[in-house]
Order: C-alpha cells, then structure tokens, then sequence
C-alpha cells in the first residue's frame, strides 16, 4: 500500500555498506529496537549499539520477519534470507540514511533548539500553522541522535513544511543533527541551566547549540541572550525579539495578566501590536513569544498571529496511566493524534500487562500528510500487528474507513458524545484501554467516565525517570554483569505491576520482592521474569510451585523443609538463591555452616542453585569501608566452597544500589539495584542530574483562613504564627503517610514555587501550612510534599529518617498516577 522508497541495494550504497544483496526488497520504515517490530516487511534494522548491543536483538528481529540489517560486523547464526549491510558504524549509516533522504526534498524546514522549550514551541508552532501547512515534525521529543534521523525519514511529498528540533548532550553532536535536519529558518529557545553536566560551561554549550543554524538563511532569538556571540551568528537574516531592547524586530514592551490570559503589547515595524496568551507561566510566556515571533519572521500579519496563538492549546507529551472504573486501567493520551504517536502509545499499551484484554479507543487522525485511504490502511494495520482486542472509532472517517480494521471486537462512532452515551453498553471489564484523540474530539471527556475518581492527594510516578535511572546504573555496571531490580513493597511504595512491567519490558533479568503474595501478584499482572522471594516462609511453599517463583533460603530449617517439600512434590532442580550472612547479621548462612551447607548441596538433585548472595551493611558509608571490604572477602570464600561442590557456576552478587559504583570490584555476575531505581543514591549526591526522583506527591489547599498574631491552630493549640498572617489546610495527613513528625513547622511543603513551613500538628487527613509569604495564592491550588526540586532526601533529614522511610509510608489510600513520555 505505501509507496515503497528506497531498495535494499540503494541502501546499500547510501550508507556505503559491503555485504550481500540476496534479495532486493523495499524498505519503508526503520527499525531500532526489536521489541517494537509491528511491520517486518519493509524494515530496515539498525543493529545500534547502545545500552543493549544490537547484534543481540538480530535472531529476534528475523523471526519477526525483518529481512535487512545494517550491522557492525557479520552476526553469528543463520538468517539465509537476510541482507547483511555492514558498516563502520550503524548509529552513522542511519543518519547518513536520513541525511540522503532530506536531501531529496526541498521543503522548508524550520529547526528548533535550546535548552528548554523545545518541544513546547515545536508543538505550538505546529497547531498554529497547520491550517495551512502539511507539516512533517519530530514525533513527541525524539531529538536525540537516534530520535531526529527517524523524524526525518517520515518526510514525504505531501509536506510543504518541516518542524524539528534537536537536543544535544555534548559537544560534536549538533554537526551531525544539522546535516540531517539541514533548516532554512532557525529558532533559539530559552537556554537555562538545563542539561549543563556534558558541557564544560555555559559558553561551550550555547555555542554547541548555535551550529545547528550554521547554514540557516534566518535565525529567530531573544537579543539578550546571544549578545555575546554576535560573531557565532553566521545567518544571514535574523529576527531579534527582546523585552528591553528598543530596536529588536519585535520589542514587547507592556505584559498584564488578565484573569487566565497575559496580554502582551510590542512594537513591530514601528507599529504598536498586541497578543493574548492563553497561558500565564513564566515559561509558556516566553515559548509564546518566540511562536509568536516567529509567525511575524514567516510574514504573517499580526493579526493573523494574535487570533491563532490566542486558541493555543496546552501540550502534553505525556500518557498517563490510571486506575480505571471496573477493574479497568487507562492509558491516558488525549492531547493528539497523528501515527508516531500512536504507535509510541500502543507500545506502552503492550508493555502493561495486568489484563490479558487491550483496548484502544482512537479518533480521526488530522493532518497525516497522506491520503486517507492510505492513513487508515496503516493504522488499522498498526492496530492489528500490536494485537489490540477490541477496537473504539471515533470520527466520519474511521467510520468510512471501518471495513479496514480486522480486530475481533470493533465499533465506530461518529462523535464523541455518540460514544459517551454508549459507553456503559461496551463492557468494559479487566482490560488496559488506551485513549488516543486528536485535540478538538475532546477524549478528557471519556476519560471523566473511564477513570476512577482519584482523591486530590496523588503520588505521580515517571516511568521515564525510572528508565533513565536503570540505564544510569546499567552504564555503571561492567560487561555480562546482570540486572536484579528489587521492587518489594510496592516499589518502594511506588506502585506494583505498572513498574515492574516497565521493568521487564526493558530487559532487567530478575524481579526480587519480600513475600510471596507480591510475587503472586506480579505474576498475575502478567510478569513472565524470573521472580525472587526474599522473605521465604513455609506457609508459602505452595505459592512459590505453583507460581514458579524462586525462593531465598537463608537457614538449615528452612533448607531441609524446601527440600523435603519438592521432593514429596516430585520435583527436581527446583530453582532457589542461598543467602550468606557476612556481617548484616539478619538472615542467612553464617561462615561457620558453610561446610555443613556444603554437605547438603552437593548431589542434591531436588534444587539448583541459581545465585548465592549477601547483603552489605553500609555500602554507601565510608567510615566503614573497611567492614564492607571485610564482608565481600567473607562472601568470596563462601561462594568459593559452594561451588565446588555443586560442581557448576552460580550467579554470584552483593551489591546493592550504593554499591555498584562505591565497590564495582564487587558486582560479580549481578547486582541488586534497588533506591536507585526509584531516583535515590547516596553515592550521587542529589545535585547530579544522572539519577532522577521518580516520584512526585501533589495535594492541594482545601481552604485559606487569615489568622492573627497569637491565635492558636490545629489539635492542642500547638500551632501560632509570630505575625498576622495566612495559613492554608491542605489534604493530606499521617493517614496518606505524612507523619506527624513533620507537624509544627518541622516539615516543609512548595506552594507556587515558595518553600513554606507546617504549622500546628498534623492531623490524621490534613494539616496546615504557613503561606503568609506566598503571593496570589488560592484555594485549590497545587502543593507540593516532595518531588524533584523538593527532595525526598531534604524530607527524611527534616524528621531524622531514611528517604526508604518516607518513601514507602506513602499509603495506599494516596492513587497512584504514572506518566511516560
Ligand atoms: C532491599 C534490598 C536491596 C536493595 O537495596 P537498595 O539499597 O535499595 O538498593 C538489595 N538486597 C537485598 C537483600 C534487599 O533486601
């Protein structure tokens, strides 16, 4: 159906590859991670090797029915009806890929960059010119050296505009976006301090971003932040915006707030103009300006400009994951509709497990740049190659196009309040339902009925922090070394099968959780992982064979019980962990039983010994480096015996989060990363921006009251303020897990920004803060207990705890809402 582009011999010689042709397919679509092969024929592999070395992933990709590759060298097995391209190196050949196929067009292109902004105003940009554009843009932030090649490759003859940005990290990366994006018109976005650790300092980085406009005819900036590197600036025509200085091309020089909008006057070729942004943040102000500047840099006339940026709508690049009404799981994604995007949320769809049923709720897509026909053919091959159950449309043209979709539940529904009114007959029960709609078919509707109401407290858990955290300690860890992710109490209180499938879905070996009953939950939520109970009890044994979970023995008691229950079970090599104690002093084998455990093993046909393990008392503290370095002898010597008599290799490990990078002599075959995940290490202080917190507790101000000096608040008048003041009671108490401790101005919350005192006790649902100093403050209004700014750390230290302490007291009562980007 698509038009095919390129064939595998004129992919060989763009990319200057040797290898054989065997036979000459066309290709359409490239392909960089072999989890998410929806349409193997017309793929095109690229073995990259990042994180997980690619040549891994060819066995699976081929029985996906990908038949071209592009490698590093000759991969081992046999794959006779493969091309095999080789080249110097993948990440290059794609983008030289992307470069030959931009140069095949000569549409406009506008590229975007800064340190913040970037996608916000490459979004907006796009709802403002779309009325008259076809335009072709990154999807979501994929501004990587990976992310801009495969936006480039969806240009097609349709477009009449290109929108990209492009991210770097550290030097030498912009060079390369540049001749893949090649833009006509540059824009600046706002360059904070974001993203400054691969950088020696500011200068360097701003530099850096600047070749992206090296052969740009306009570039659109703010006056005074390149006012030092006048002699950068190589364009030959620039639009200058600026708050201060007089003769910038556009010079605002009145801003008022005006209930939800902020006004904006400016002189514009000597013309006084105005602007409502529809937005009063700092941030979205400022990605106003540069849009709205940059419609006057393409000629449009101020009005025009005024009337379109005054219907911008907020961007969200997020999919949220919510607890749903009858047992039900939303995925959230109401924002926009276009087929990358679709395609990124339908992944994620895969990847949660809890119900064996995915449903997918879609909308008419605008704007694809392709003829419906061919649009709809995509999608609904799209849908059917990701497995999607049963099928919602919404729109006229899903409706014209519904012979299409080949999935065993379907219905078309022409609007949204159509759908609405049917919304009970569908039966929704036990399934994840993925709600994907363009902007103006208003799905925040539907998804009013789908989610279940949550309480004003919530805890919002980042599942991308918790990927960027697991590849931070990923590329900590030496080669061949394996991953186990402890996710016992909740994650950490951090929910349960939501991280753990993200988890599994990115390749951790092994799950580990305290007691059984967790494990059995996890399994039944659709984790296939290996399973590690630490906490065995007899009581359990049963779970643990019938779920396949694989227990911690830790003492001859429990040792000779397990065995004797396999073996009345007629089991054999039932997979079980030893523990040794070296110095934790809480469970496991001593040094001194480690012959007897010794005598025990050896042919012993009922288990088999996956992993012998211990546990370090204080990895992370220096004073006792000594007693650490102590303990990992011990272990050494222990796992020494053990497997001699066994007779073959286990897995061994030790470390835990503070570990890996304190004592990396000591990650053995595995390591147990567990705080870390979740954004916490003691061994990277809080302001290195390698490890993100992955959770943010919200609630919100349920009443304001004036009070004056000397009045007594909350439960035995504990509570005064030294002058007259405010005070706000927000919903949130020991009861979410708020502990009392933090009462009487011991604790601190963030209200817009101010970091503000409790006052008086905590109750058990609420308590009260101090916002006498807070400005414009409201009822219902957001406030913070930790998030990223907020630190978990700073919380534990204000009550003399652990950040695992505040972390897990979170209570259940507190919904859980993730988001994924
Ligand atoms: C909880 C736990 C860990 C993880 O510790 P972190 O400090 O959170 O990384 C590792 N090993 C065992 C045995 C544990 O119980």
């Amino acid at each position: 159906m698509h038009k095919s582009r390129y064939t595998s011999s004129q992919i060989k010689q763009i990319v200057n590859a040797t290898g054989e042709i065997v036979n000459d397919n066309s290709i359409n679509i490239l392909l960089t991670d072999s989890r998410r092969i929806s349409n193997p024929s017309g793929g095109l592999f690229f073995a990259l090797s990042g994180r997980r070395n690619g040549h891994e992933f060819i066995a699976e990709a081929y029985n996906a029915g990908v038949r071209d590759f592009i490698l590093k060298q000759q991969p081992e097995g046999y794959f006779p009806e493969a091309n095999l391209l080789v080249v110097e190196d993948v990440l290059m050949a794609l983008q030289k890929l992307a470069a030959y196929h931009r140069s095949q067009f000569n549409l406009p292109v506008i590229g975007i960059t800064g340190s913040n902004g970037k996608t916000i105003v490459k979004e907006w940009l796009y709802q403002l010119l779309s009325a008259d554009k076809t335009i072709v843009r990154n999807p979501k932030s994929y501004n990587s050296q990976i992310g801009v090649p495969l936006s480039v490759w969806q240009i097609n003859d349709r477009n009449d505009l290109g929108i990209f940005e492009a991210g770097v990290s550290t030097t030498g990366e912009m060079i390369r976006l540049e001749a893949i994006i090649k833009p006509e018109i540059g824009i600046l976005t706002h360059i904070g301090s974001a993203h400054d650790e691969g950088f020696n300092d500011r200068e360097e980085k701003i530099s850096e971003k600047l070749k992206l406009f090296a052969n740009c005819r306009l570039l659109i900036h703010n006056y005074e932040q390149l006012l030092d590197y006048q002699e950068e600036i190589k364009t030959p025509e620039r639009f200058i915006w600026s708050r201060f200085f007089n003769q910038a091309d556009l010079y605002v020089f009145s801003e008022t707030t005006i209930e939800k909008n902020y006004y904006l006057r400016a002189i514009y070729k000597g013309e006084e103009i105005e602007c409502l942004i529809p937005f009063r943040d700092e941030a979205s102000i400022e990605n106003a300006i540069v849009c709205w500047a940059t419609m006057l840099a393409m000629d449009y006339s101020p009005v025009t400009a005024d009337e379109r940026i005054e219907r911008l709508a907020p961007v969200s690049m997020r999919l949220e994951l919510k607890n749903g009404i009858n047992d039900c799981s939303v995925i959230d994604d109401t924002y926009n509709s276009d087929i990358q995007s679709l395609e990124i949320a339908l992944n994620f769809l895969n990847q949660q497990n809890q119900y064996q049923k995915k449903t997918l709720i879609l909308s008419d897509i605008y704007q694809s740049g392709l003829q419906q026909d061919v649009l709809y053919k995509q999608v609904a091959d799209l849908v059917k190659a990701r497995q999607v159950d049963k099928f919602i449309g919404v729109g006229e043209a899903l409706v014209a196009h519904q012979q299409y979709f080949d999935i065993p539940e379907k219905y078309f529904f022409t609007d949204t309040i159509t759908l609405i009114k049917q919304l009970n007959n569908l039966g929704f029960r036990r399934e994840t339902i993925l709600l994907k709609g363009s902007r103006n078919f208003e799905f925040e509707r539907i998804s009013r009925v789908l989610v279940q109401k949550a309480h004003e407290t919530v805890m919002e858990i980042n599942l991308n922090a918790l990927l960027n955290n697991l590849n931070f300690y990923r590329s900590k860890l030496k080669p061949g070394v394996k991953v186990m992710a402890m996710v016992k109490a909740f994650s950490y209180g951090s929910g349960t099968y939501e991280l753990a499938n993200m988890l599994q879905y990115n390749k951790v070996d092994y799950l580990a959780v305290a007691y059984a009953d967790e494990a059995v939950a996890l399994r039944q939520a659709g984790i296939t992982l290996p399973l590690v109970v630490l906490n065995t009890e007899v009581s359990a044994f049963e779970k643990l064979t019938e779920f396949k979970l694989q227990p911690v023995l830790y003492s001859f008691g429990l040792f000779e019980e397990f065995v004797k229950y396999v073996q009345d079970s007629n089991i054999f090599n039932y997979p079980i962990h030893l523990k040794i104690d070296t110095g934790m002093h809480r469970l496991g084998f001593e040094d001194y039983e480690i012959e007897t455990l010794c005598d025990m093993l050896e042919d012993n046909p009922y288990v088999r010994i996956q992993s012998v393990f211990s546990h370090l008392s204080a990895s992370d503290a220096a004073q006792h480096d000594e007693f650490t370095q102590k303990q990992i002898n011990t272990f050494e010597t222990a796992f020494k015996q053990i497997e001699e008599v066994l007779g073959y290799t286990v897995i061994k490990h030790i470390c835990n989060t503070s570990g890996i990078i304190r004592w990396p002599g000591a990650q053995y075959d595995m390591v147990r990363v567990g705080i870390g995940l979740y954004g916490i290490d003691a061994a990277v202080p809080a302001s290195d921006a390698s490890l993100q917190p992955i959770g943010s507790l919200k609630t919100s101000i349920s009443q304001i009251k004036k009070i004056a000096a000397g009045d007594t608040i909350g439960y035995n008048r504990n509570g005064t303020l030294s002058k007259d003041g405010r005070i706000a009671t927000v919903r949130i108490g020991y009861a979410d897990g708020y502990l009392r401790a933090f009462g009487n101005g011991v604790g601190t919350m963030l209200v817009k920004g101010v970091v503000v005192p409790t006052v008086g006790n905590v109750s058990m649902d609420m308590c009260m803060i101090d916002v006498s100093e807070v400005p414009d403050v409201k009822e219902g209004d957001e406030v913070i207990v930790f998030n990223e700014k907020q630190r978990i750390e700073e919380l534990a230290a204000q009550i003399g705890t652990i950040p695992y302490e505040i972390l897990t007291n979170v209570s259940q009562r507190v919904k859980r809402v993730y988001f994924y980007e």
